[in-house]
């Protein structure tokens, strides 16, 4: 296979030892492979030309130009070679720093090849970080398309371009098939060692696309191949069921002081007859923050135990999973539903009678952190698993997949809206419900942008507010002090507010790196109002309610992502009042982060807001949609690449469809290549 052949260390290969291996590994680069898949980021088109006349306008000036003069300046170890050069259009500076060689390389009337970035510094156009190619004796410039590639401290794109050619060079012709060959004859795929040779060192640029799409197809294709595998696996398993007669949900229905809305009841509808069904559940239920998705999830527990099953509630973090529980506690516990709590911080001595009451089935419902799959914990009889707020799905399905006994329904529940057009392909496997009406009563959240210098107005507004009897957030992007950043901190602001801002006021602060206890005792007076202003960092973000705060005040606002801030917002917005959510940004930030904070100001619908957030980050931003927690791929680009994604799904399903045979034992290579396709994340996210 392809991995194990060129699995071996980088450092057999000629230029990285020791030093440069270490620096290769920051790049996440320590195999041969892993070097032959490190994929440009970038190229450099060697064969157009931009004079130097352009640098303005164009990135980069690639220009064939004459050495005019060598001058001097500075002294001793500084002494820095100047060397001016002028083409058909303008004259320019090269600002040798440590390179005092090119004097020797470059001499006066000798004609250079120039590729860089030119600025116009000192009342001429220069450049310290240039390539240059002597072209003596007549040469001609060496034109092709030359790759760009991410970089890390003290390597450069030289030597990378070097040890990418070794690699191919040496190892390219080991690098296997593994698309099965009518496919890959029938979508005009360019065979892998040669789309692995192409995307690095393109012979021009219709060879570039070709090789990159047939790369993208790939990746897409195992990443629906296993999509499609989850899918029919499930397809594969019945389970013998009763559906309920819903007693205990419209017990709890009545007992609420407020009707469910239609979305609610929608979405309500759909879980039930789902798990009526006699194939297992895998459900994603999207609703924009505050949309009532726990009641949802308290429906869908009552008909599981109704039906004599056990529901298990997980949350990413231990702070949701109390609240959780809270609120179970007040609404299921008087229907007679027992609740139990488990997280990493139960102690032995509780956590043993818990276990066995799982086990023989005296728990109903129970609430908690990943800890609720751990290997020591066994179920009677699980029949729901619902996982709140957590976006790495594919790890959660594959858990529940590999679990004993019948398989469990799942339902994931997510305020981190998924746009439509990531939805489907992405979770594909998965039905979607979305919620998309909001409880009455609720007044839109007003949004308000300051500067930072502003915040004192802000922080006035929030006085005001505080007097009247509400509460506040304030969120801050450190826990404490940084070297490297000089930001405001979570410790250092909980300080100053409780002492400067606003004394007499009770301020609760909370962060990762406090005690579970310290965090819960906080949680709770900041829920019972005994504390009226909360400094955290990005904990707040997910899931926690307190109705009676008004004010959400997020400084340095441009450092955070927009799905981010659009749950920090969700914070607010709970109770009857109106509320507030004020983003304080820094004079000097990106365009990006500005388009971001206009966003939050114009639109407050979490699915709207989704689908600006990828026009934003743009096609081809690989990183960000990795960031975002859905996927991980290297290559593609769910947004961008969209059209092929759609193909490779159908190719992905067809294949299986067609030849189950694919997924057995008995066809180990292709399962191997499959567990590798592994593009959701790797772990549950950790928690904050
Ligand atoms: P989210 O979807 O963000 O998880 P929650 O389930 O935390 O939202 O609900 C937010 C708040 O709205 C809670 O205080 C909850 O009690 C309340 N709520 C839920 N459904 C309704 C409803 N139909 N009418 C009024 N309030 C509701
Ligand atoms: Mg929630």
């Amino acid at each position: 296979m392809f991995l194990r052949e060129l699995g071996q260390s980088v450092t057999v290969l000629k230029g990285a030892g020791a030093s440069v291996s270490a620096k290769l590994a920051k790049l996440g680069v320590y195999t041969v492979a892993d070097l032959i898949l490190l994929y440009p980021r970038d190229y450099d088109d060697r064969t157009v030309f931009s004079p130097l006349a352009s640098y303005a306008r164009e990135s980069r000036v690639h220009t064939i130009a004459e050495v005019m003069a060598h001058d001097w300046f500075g002294f001793g170890r500084m002494r820095t070679l100047k060397v001016t050069i002028r083409d058909e259009t303008a004259g320019a500076v090269l600002v040798c720093f440590n390179r005092s060689y090119l004097e020797g390389q470059l001499p006066i009337g000798s004609r250079v090849a120039v590729t860089g970035k030119f600025t116009y510094r000192y009342g001429q156009i220069q450049s310290s970080a240039f390539d240059i190619e002597s072209l003596e004796e007549g040469r001609s410039p060496a034109a092709g398309i030359l790759p760009v590639y991410p970089l890390t401290d003290g390597l450069n794109q030289g030597q990378l371009r070097r040890l990418a050619k070794v690699a191919l060079v040496e190892y390219g012709a080991k690098v296997e098939e593994e698309l099965p060959a009518a496919l890959r004859e029938r979508r005009g795929l360019m065979p892998k060692r040669d789309a692995l040779r192409a995307v690095h060192f393109p012979k021009d640029s219709s060879e570039l696309a070709a090789a990159r799409a047939s790369l993208v197809f790939e990746e897409l294709f195992y990443f629906q191949v296993a999509v499609a595998r989850r899918a029919m696996r499930r397809r594969e398993v019945q389970v013998d069921r009763r559906p309920p007669e819903g007693l205990l949900k419209k017990r709890l229905v009545q007992r609420l002081p407020f009707e469910l809305t239609s979305g609610q009841v929608e979405a309500a509808t759909e879980i039930a007859a789902d798990m009526a069904s006699p194939r297992p559940m895998a459900r994603l239920l999207q609703g924009d923050v505050g949309s009532g998705k726990t009641l949802v999830a308290f429906l869908a527990c009552l008909d599981a135990i109704e039906a004599g099953g056990q529901a298990a509630i997980m949350t990413p973090t231990e702070l949701l999973a109390r609240q959780h529980a809270a609120t179970a506690a007040r609404l299921l516990e008087p229907l007679g539903v027992r609740l139990a709590f488990l997280s990493g911080n139960v102690d032995d001595r509780s956590r043993r009678p818990l276990l066995a009451a799982l086990k023989n089935g005296e728990v109903d419902l129970v609430l908690g952190t990943q800890a609720l799959f751990s290997d020591d914990v066994e179920y009677k009889s699980l029949r729901l698993i619902v996982v709140d707020e957590q976006h790495r799905f594919g790890v959660l399905q594959r858990l529940a997949l590999s679990r004993k006994g019948p398989l469990p329904d799942l339902l994931m529940m997510t305020a981190t809206p998924i746009p439509r057009t990531l939805a489907l392909t992405v979770f594909g496997d998965l039905a979607v419900s979305a919620i998309h009406t909001m409880p009455p009563g609720r007044k839109p959240i007003v949004t308000h942008l300051a500067k930072a210098g502003n915040e004192v107005k802000v922080y006035d507004f929030v006085r005001h507010l505080l007097e009247a009897g509400r509460q506040a957030y304030f969120v801050y992007p450190l826990i404490g002090e940084s070297e490297k950043l000089e930001l405001k901190n979570a410790e250092a602001m909980a300080e100053r507010l409780a002492k400067e801002t606003y004394p007499g006021r009770r301020v609760g602060l909370i962060h990762s790196r406090l005690k579970e206890e310290d965090k819960r005792a906080t949680m709770e007076a900041f829920s019972k109002g005994e504390v009226s202003i909360l400094v955290a960092t990005s904990v707040v973000e997910v899931g926690v309610d307190v109705p009676n705060a008004a004010a959400m005040v997020v400084e340095h606002a441009e450092r955070f992502g927009l799905a981010a801030l659009h749950q920090l917002r969700g914070r607010v917005g709970r109770g009857a009042e109106q509320s507030y959510c004020f983003l304080v940004y820094s004079a000097d930030i990106t365009e990006e982060a500005k388009s971001r904070l206009k966003a939050m100001l114009g639109m407050s619908d979490g699915f709207a807001l989704a689908e600006e957030d990828l026009r934003i980050r743009g096609p081809g931003e690989i990183a960000g949609t990795a960031q975002s927690g859905f996927l991980r791929l290297s290559i593609a680009d769910p947004i961008r690449d969209a059209a092929v994604l759609e193909e490779a799904r159908s190719e992905a399903f067809a294949m299986l469809e067609a030849d189950p045979g694919l997924l057995s034992a008995a066809n180990a290579p292709i399962r191997e290549v499959l567990d590798r396709a592994n593009p959701f994340g790797d772990a549950p996210a950790g928690l904050h």
